[in-house]
């Protein structure tokens, strides 16, 4: 997908701090980290937002919250607790449209969502 930066950042054009890779999925750090652990977790494949998943696309995502229970090992907050979002179009408050999870923890996380 053209000049999406989640799939530039896939491709290696954009740099990131990668925490893990595999055939269908990369995390890295987010580049504004809200909370101490604050990675973002994403389909190689662009896909917009959870509102354009398919059929086709929903082994990656089952996948994708595999990926997320052993990231939050490796980063040690498995135990202590985390969050994963995903925002989704102008009201959900996504910023780039490449569907990626939120994985936040590391502190006590605010319950407030407004
Ligand atoms: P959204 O607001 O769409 O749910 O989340 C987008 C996230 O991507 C934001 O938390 C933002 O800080 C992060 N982000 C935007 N551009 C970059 C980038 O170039 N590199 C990294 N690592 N994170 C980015
Ligand atoms: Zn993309």
């Amino acid at each position: 997908m053209e000049n999406c930066i989640f799939c530039k950042i896939v491709n290696g054009e954009i740099p990131s701090d990668r925490v893990y890779e595999d055939e269908y999925v990369i995390s890295i750090k987010d580049i504004k980290p809200e909370a101490p652990i604050h990675v973002l977790i994403m389909p190689k494949k662009h896909i917009n937002s959870i509102n354009d998943v398919k059929e086709e696309d929903l082994q990656i995502i089952s996948h994708i919250f595999k990926v997320a229970q052993k990231i939050a090992k490796q980063l040690g907050v498995a135990e202590s607790g985390y969050r994963i979002i995903t925002n989704c179009g102008k009201d959900g408050g996504q910023t780039v449209e490449h569907l990626h999870f939120h994985l936040l923890g590391g502190k006590s996380l605010p319950i407030s969502i407004g």
